[in-house]
């Protein structure tokens, strides 16, 4: 069928969530033509991206973690002085459990140290004394990192899209790509009828990957699964005032994680992390799960009771998952020109890194190689029956 010239760019970002609205943001700062397609309404909340807040944290599993983490601090920087806006608070950050029950912990001790990351080590006895909420016995401890905190999640997204507007990004909403050719060096794909065609095309459609993917033949081995988030309206909001009350992370199986008090709401989110079940992004629903909303009941019953109110707001999310929760970024096998992120659901605080690494290619201190697609991870899961993925945290 005969069509329009295609209209040209130098880069076309799939999917405007928070790594493709940061791939579109650095890419447009680096002075390229950007082109941004978003099949839904911007900000949208059927993908990964919405809601008010995400943590961010150096304690993490492995030292390359944490020196991205270092690297995400910094990228975020340049986009609050670039969008004007205030986007990372520092709460300082607990990782805490029981002892001897975590090797999640240990592996945070030891990553931050061999980054030169300073933290205390908590026994129950300090961790009671410096927030009475926590009603833990002796064989409880924890980490204290002060740098973690909170990431505006919706105002950060709209704050990088902003601002690569604000660099000559043109974006589009409402408008999902249905068409991709990629053919002698040159992407060019079709959304709602019109033709455009780039030099390089990064794909961040998120929990859509794999129906990106086909149209060049390939999948990835994600599971997508409907994760949710519960506010609660504390009995003592004093005890978690924003401030005084640090994020916080519960290692063990399960895990559970929270935020400090939001000062608009007066609520405050807590859940389990990776308690969600399989779904397809398409079908998918928002219904409430109450067999989480129980556990991290019975979980704060026994912790955190201050915590334990009514229940004011749920909200549903999609994580999508890779087998080893480690983040695919990469360009495709024999395509060049077509880079691929997947954030699995822990991506948010790295997500403006992550899209100067997909605009850059390289930063100093950011080793991608366990991001690769060709990892032996990848390739084993794709025929695996019994998908054991670990948990992760926010
Ligand atoms: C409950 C929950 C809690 C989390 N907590 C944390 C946390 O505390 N800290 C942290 O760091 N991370 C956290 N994460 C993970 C983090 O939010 C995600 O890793 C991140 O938001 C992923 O962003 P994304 O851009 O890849 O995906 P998305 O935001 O889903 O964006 C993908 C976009 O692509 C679009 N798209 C797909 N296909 C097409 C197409 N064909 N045409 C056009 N557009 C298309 C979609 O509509 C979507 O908007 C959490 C996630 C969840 C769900």
């Amino acid at each position: 069928m005969e069509h329009s010239l295609p209209r040209e760019y130098d880069v076309i970002v799939l999917g405007l969530g928070a790594l493709g609205s940061a791939a579109a943001y650095w890419s447009a700062k680096r002075g390229v033509r950007v082109l941004g397609l978003e099949q839904f309404e911007l900000g949208h909340a059927r993908g990964s991206s919405h809601d008010r807040s995400r943590i961010i944290r150096l304690s993490y599993f492995t030292p390359a973690y944490v020196q991205m983490a270092k690297e995400a601090y910094r990228a975020w920087a340049s986009v609050e002085e670039d969008a004007d806006e205030r986007l990372v608070v520092k709460t300082g950050g607990l990782d805490i459990g029981l002892r001897g029950s975590s090797a999640r912990m240990s592996e945070h001790v030891s990553s931050m140290r061999a980054c030169g990351v300073p933290f205390e080590e908590l026994d129950a006895a300090e961790i009671r004394k410096r927030w009475p909420c926590w009603h833990v016995r002796d064989d409880v401890h924890g980490v204290f990192q002060a740098d973690a905190g909170i990431v505006a999640a919706e105002r950060a997204t709209d704050a990088l899209r902003r601002a690569a507007i604000g660099f000559g990004a043109t974006l589009h909403d409402r408008t999902p790509v249905t068409s991709i050719r990629a053919e002698a060096g040159e992407i060019e794909i079709e959304a709602v009828g019109t033709h455009y065609r780039a030099g390089k095309l990064i794909v961040a459609a998120g929990a859509w990957t794999n129906d990106v993917l086909a149209h060049f033949g390939r999948s990835l081995p994600i599971e997508v699964t409907k994760e949710q988030v519960i506010y609660f309206t504390p009995q003592d909001p004093a005890a978690f005032a924003l401030g005084e009350f640090p994020i916080w992370i519960w290692s063990g199986e399960p895990s559970f994680y929270g935020f400090p008090l939001s000062g608009e709401t007066r609520t405050i989110k807590i859940t389990q992390d990776s308690a969600g079940k399989p779904v397809d992004a398409r079908t998918r629903d928002f219904e409430e799960d109450a067999e989480i909303i129980a556990r991290v009941r019975g979980f704060l019953e026994r912790y955190l009771p201050g915590a334990l109110g009514p229940v004011d707001l749920v909200k549903t999310c999609l994580y999508a998952r890779t087998p080893d929760r480690d983040f695919v970024i990469d360009t495709l096998p024999g395509h060049a020109n077509v880079s691929v992120a997947v954030g699995d659901g822990h991506a948010f605080k790295f997500a403006s890194l992550i899209g100067r690494l997909l605009s850059d290619g390289a930063v100093e201190g950011c080793d991608l190689t366990p991001f690769k697609i060709a990892r032996p991870m990848l390739s084993r899961f794709h025929d695996s029956e019994h998908d054991q993925r670990p948990a992760t945290d926010g």
